[in-house]
């Protein structure tokens, strides 16, 4: 296992339209030793989402996913499944589900320490392939429907200034704590 250089904004990679990955290539020792570094990249940079491109790799592939918490700290019955399982999700394509949109603060490990709002659809479905290789079809709202669409994104070159409808409520990390949420929202 290794821990992945991040690439910033203003890296080419970043703005590449990733290629996807054959079947083949997915249960390969590379992918799999791919997937495993991406996994911990995301956990060592506190992340609830990481693409492909973001750690220098231009391929269709992204983790997401809050570890599962240990202990019982729900004083936050903030609406949404906040919760998301750790999925690795490869050649994802994503369908909005309805008309719905709803705006919320979205960061990103390659625009370190800065915070905006963002809209995006409310419900999804995501085709793809697991880890395995295996066809899956995913449902998702809220949160976990707004990482993977932040980390489907990554992979067409898009970054999440790109999706803001203003630029009115961007904000660096210092004044987005004194201003505008006592909790934090991690980057993707
Ligand atoms: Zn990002």
């Amino acid at each position: 296992m290794a821990i992945l250089k991040v690439a910033r904004m203003g890296h080419p990679v970043l703005r590449a339209k990733a290629r996807p990955l054959e079947a083949a290539e997915i249960r390969s020792p590379a992918v799999q030793q791919l997937i495993d570094d991406m996994f911990e990249t995301m956990a060592e940079y506190q992340g609830v989402g990481l693409a492909a491109p973001q750690i220098h790799e231009s391929v269709r592939l992204f983790v997401a996913g809050i570890p599962a918490r240990t202990g019982d700290d729900d004083e936050d019955e903030d609406d949404d499944d906040d919760d998301m399982p750790l999925v690795a999700l490869i050649n994802p394509e994503i369908t909005p589900v309805g008309r719905e949109v709803s705006e919320d603060w979205e960061g990103c490990l390659s625009i370190p320490d800065i915070r905006g709002r963002v809209p995006r659809a409310r419900s999804i479905v995501v085709k793809g392939y697991d880890r395995n290789g295996k066809r899956v079809e995913i449902k998702a709202s809220g949160f976990s429907a707004r990482v993977m669409q932040h980390e489907t994104d990554h992979l067409n070159g898009v970054l999440f200034f790109d999706r803001m409808k203003s630029f009115e409520t961007l904000t660096f990390l210092d004044e987005f704590g004194r201003y505008w949420s006592r909790r934090d929202v991690a980057e993707e």
